[in-house]
Formats: C-alpha cells, sequence, structure tokens
C-alpha cells in the first residue's frame, strides 16, 4: 500500500530536553511518513511560555539531527504552504478559527474572575459532584475582546467512538466533555484547539502520540465536528516500561536527554534500530535493521497495544553490533574520542582489542581508568611471583623460554599480530603454549589478565617487547 500523501509530524513542547520517549514518538511518525513517500514535520508547541525552557527548541533540533530523522519541515526548515511551525508564530490563524467558531455560537468569553470560578469550584466540591465549567455557561455571550479566555460551547455532551490504528474502536464519554478553554487571555491557544488548527493547515493525515491523549479524545472529536474537520487516523503509541516490560520506565532513564547517549557512545544507528523496537514488533527473530531495512520492514499493524520494554542491555548489545560494523577508520576515530589524552599511534593499534570488550564510551573510560590499558602506554611493574605458569615448580622456570622468546621475536616481523604469533607459534608448540605464553603476556602487560602475548608486543612494538622481555629475565634472576 503507498499513500503518496500521508503526512505526520512530531509536535513536542519546549519544556525539557527531548528523551527516549518522544524520541520514539518522532521515530514512527518519520518511518510511517517516509515508508509512504509522506511528509514528516517537526511542529514545537510552545504556547505554555511559563513552561518554556531557554534551549529546548534547538535541542530538538539537534536531538532529531543527531539520530538522522531528517523532516521535511520544521522552525528551521520553512515552507510557504503550511508554515510557520512555531505556534507561538500563528497566533492570527487560531484567531480565525477562533472567529469561526464564535460565529457558529459555538464559542464564548469567559465572563468570571478567577474568585468567581473558585467559588464555584470549592461549591462543587461541598456538595460531591464534579466542578463542570457548563453548568455556569452564560445564558447570553459577550462579545470577545481578547482580554479574556475564549472558552469552546461543547454542543452535544454524548459518548464518543472512534477508530485507532492500534488499539481499534476506541471510546470515552461526557465525563471528558466540558466548555474547555480555546485561547487564554495571553492570546495563546491551549494544545487542545491549536494542535486540531495546525494539524488540519499542516495537511497531517495521521496523529501518532502516546494513550495520555486517549482520554481528551472526545474534546477533539468535538471540536472537529465543531469545525467539519474530518478526523485524521489516530495512532497511538504503547507506553514505554521498564526492562522487566510490567513497571513504567524509571525516571532516571526515562528522563535522559536523549544527546547524553551520544556522549556516552551510543551510535544514532543503534539508538535508531533500539528506539523502534519499543512497542514495534516486526515478529520473528531478526532484531538488528540497519539502513532501510527498517523503514522496509516498519508498519502500523505491527505496533503493539501494550507496552514496551526499555531494556538498556539490549542497547548495550545493539550498539556493539552497530560498532562492529562501522569502518576501521570510524572505529579508530571512536576509540580516540573515548581516550583523547592517550598516544594515538599506540591507540590506533589497541583499537581491536578495546572493542572486542566494550559496549559503549563510558566501558571504554572505565578500562582506562582502572589501568586496564596502561601497559601499552607505560613501562610496567609487577610482583616476579606472577610470572610463573601454574605447571612450572617456580616462576623462573620461564627464564630460558622468554631468552628463547626474545631472540625469535628480534628477527620478527612486527607489522600485525599474526606476524608475531607466526615467528613465536612453532616454539610455543615445542615447549608448550602455556609455559611460553603466560610468562610472555606477563612481561609484557605486567598483568594476570591482558590480551594475548601477540597482540601486547605488537601494541607496544618490537624495542619495548624485547626491553620488557628482558626485564622479567633479570626479575626472575
Ligand atoms: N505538544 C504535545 C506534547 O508534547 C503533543 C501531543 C500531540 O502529538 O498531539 O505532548
Amino acid at each position: 500500500m503507498d499513500h503518496k500523501n500521508v503526512v505526520t509530524r512530531y509536535a513536542p513542547s519546549p519544556t525539557g530536553f527531548q528523551h527516549i520517549g518522544g524520541i520514539r514518538t518522532a521515530l514512527f511518525a518519520y518511518l510511517w511518513a517516509k515508508k509512504n513517500n509522506g511528509t514528516f514535520i517537526l511542529r514545537i508547541e510552545d504556547t505554555d511560555k511559563n513552561r518554556e525552557v531557554e534551549g529546548a527548541i534547538q535541542h530538538t533540533i539537534d536531538a532529531l539531527g543527531w539520530l538522522g530523522i531528517d523532516y521535511d519541515f520544521g522552525p528551521d526548515k520553512p515552507s510557504d504552504e503550511i508554515g510557520p511551525f512555531l505556534q507561538s508564530d500563528r497566533l492570527e490563524t487560531y484567531k480565525q478559527y477562533a472567529q469561526k467558531l464564535i460565529d457558529k455560537g459555538l464559542a464564548y468569553p469567559d465572563p468570571y474572575t478567577a474568585d468567581e470560578l473558585t467559588a464555584f469550584r470549592e461549591a462543587a466540591q461541598a456538595e460531591h459532584r464534579p466542578f463542570l465549567y457548563r453548568d455556569h455557561r452564560p445564558t447570553e455571550f459577550a462579545e470577545w475582546d481578547g482580554t479574556k479566555p475564549l472558552r469552546f460551547k461543547t454542543p452535544e455532551i454524548k459518548r464518543y467512538t472512534w477508530q485507532d490504528a492500534v488499539r481499534g474502536e476506541l471510546t470515552a464519554g461526557e465525563e471528558a466533555l466540558d466548555d474547555f478553554i480555546i485561547i487564554k487571555a495571553d492570546g495563546y491557544p491551549t494544545y487542545n484547539f491549536a494542535h486540531i488548527v495546525d494539524d488540519l493547515e499542516m495537511g497531517v493525515t495521521h496523529v501518532m502520540r502516546g494513550e495520555e491523549f486517549i482520554s481528551s479524545t472526545p474534546k477533539f472529536l468535538s471540536l472537529y465536528d465543531a469545525l467539519d474537520i474530518p478526523y485524521p487516523v489516530f495512532v497511538t503509541l504503547p507506553p514505554i516500561m521498564g526492562p522487566d516490560g510490567k513497571k513504567k520506565l524509571s525516571k532516571r532513564d526515562g528522563a535522559k536527554d536523549l544527546l547524553e547517549y551520544n556522549d556516552d557512545g551510543y551510535l544514532p544507528t543503534a539508538m535508531w534500530n533500539f528506539l523502534a523496537l519499543i512497542g514495534w514488533n516486526p515478529g520473528g527473530e531478526q532484531e538488528l535493521f540497519p539502513g532501510d531495512e527498517l523503514m522496509d520492514a516498519f508498519s502500523l499493524e505491527k505496533i503493539q497495544k501494550s507496552g514496551g520494554a526499555f531494556n538498556e542491555e539490549k542497547l548495550r548489545w545493539m550498539n556493539k553490533e552497530y560498532i562492529a560494523q562501522l569502518s576501521e577508520a570510524e572505529q579508530e576515530a571512536y576509540v580516540f574520542d573515548a581516550l583523547p589524552d592517550l598516544d594515538k599511534a599506540t591507540l590506533a593499534k589497541l583499537v581491536p582489542t578495546i572493542l572486542e570488550r566494550v559496549h559503549n564510551k563510558v566501558e571504554i573510560k572505565a578500562n582506562a581508568e582502572a589501568g586496564e590499558y596502561a601497559w601499552a602506554f607505560a613501562d610496567v611493574d609487577y610482583d616476579p611471583t606472577i610470572l610463573k605458569w601454574k605447571n612450572d615448580e617456580q616462576a623462573s622456570d620461564a627464564a630460558p623460554r622468554l631468552q628463547k622468546a626474545a631472540e625469535l621475536l628480534s628477527e620478527a616481523n612486527f607489522d600485525s599480530p599474526e606476524s608475531i604469533k607466526g615467528a613465536l607459534w612453532n616454539y610455543a608448540e615445542e615447549v608448550g603454549r602455556g609455559e611460553l605464553l603466560w610468562p610472555l603476556r606477563v612481561s609484557l602487560s605486567g598483568r594476570e589478565r591482558s590480551p594475548d602475548p601477540f597482540t601486547c608486543a605488537y601494541v607496544i612494538g618490537k624495542k619495548a617487547t624485547l626491553v620488557r622481555i628482558e626485564q622479567a629475565i633479570e626479575k626472575l634472576s
């Protein structure tokens, strides 16, 4: 099926950082639009100036850019026809639609003061009934001069039933319906009103968002009806749960700034793949969807109704998989970035060894801090007893083997760990692998646990290798 005119949007409020939840919505909306050769819009819903956080818009642009979610239109990508994409730049448009409602007798200025409203609320509370504004709806509507909130006169209090592309038939009712504010006294529209006007003006065909909007949908539907607007396709995305899939995602993970994952060394490709699988289940065993594979596989039918698990272990695993797919030069740059203070020539030789055991830059840094790579960059010192191989009587039994290894290595080609291995292997087979490789490895790395001796020798180079073997033999005498 090819919906040529699919239009989706991501519509965050600039009230903080972009986190996993929001960006997952953006990704799904993007995938659906792009899969159908449609249009994906970034719209900033900045109608609550009190909650706005400075820098949040740029942060959103940066986060989407990092992930490669390339919107067709947005605050920094204008359009002559359907922009602007900052709601605060669209106040005139909302006024026009508000006027349409006023003309139909479906909107009126709120005549009450804050104190009067409080009194109504308290009276309702005292009588144990819900406060409904519509119980106090004025019989005659004054002219709206923009200084009072404008309310929608809900035409009909009834249950609404509608279709959701993910959840099927949904229904919610009277309790959600009241004469809600559409334009505030400060001239800004409310979300309830503005998003409907914008979705219409921008031609949005599919509205993707979280389940927290289901209960308000009767309000939206009553507005669509009042404005004679056809409903878009509602696509309710499942909530994001913690790793066990049962509890909601913890505050810490849920609120984490997406770009922190970048700092921590997560690749956008891995994050993209990981996010897509939160609440979207393609079926089958495949979990890695590199490049365009994800877009090809994506469909609304496979979006889950129930919560999708956020499992950081899986993210780590995926990241390692995607790191493995990087080119050699990219892997080198990745490690250099994690350890900017270390000698680059040596570090370059250590890259495969480092990446074999880690999932991100945080782990690389932690290993470096724990001294795991120190042998590669500085002389080693250690207690000679650790040179003892388990089959040897005493540590010094290894001295003649080390002597022979030094002879072989002084003639060896140090171009790669393999060439070094080639120079030693026959001798290792002859005297016993552990008998040679254990003390050799310890003499080069100074550690009981380290990469294999061929890698160690390659990383530190021939000169240091011969010096360290010599030092080990001295320690043993
Ligand atoms: N501004 C709303 C939010 O950030 C958007 C909801 C919607 O997509 O309609 O939650």
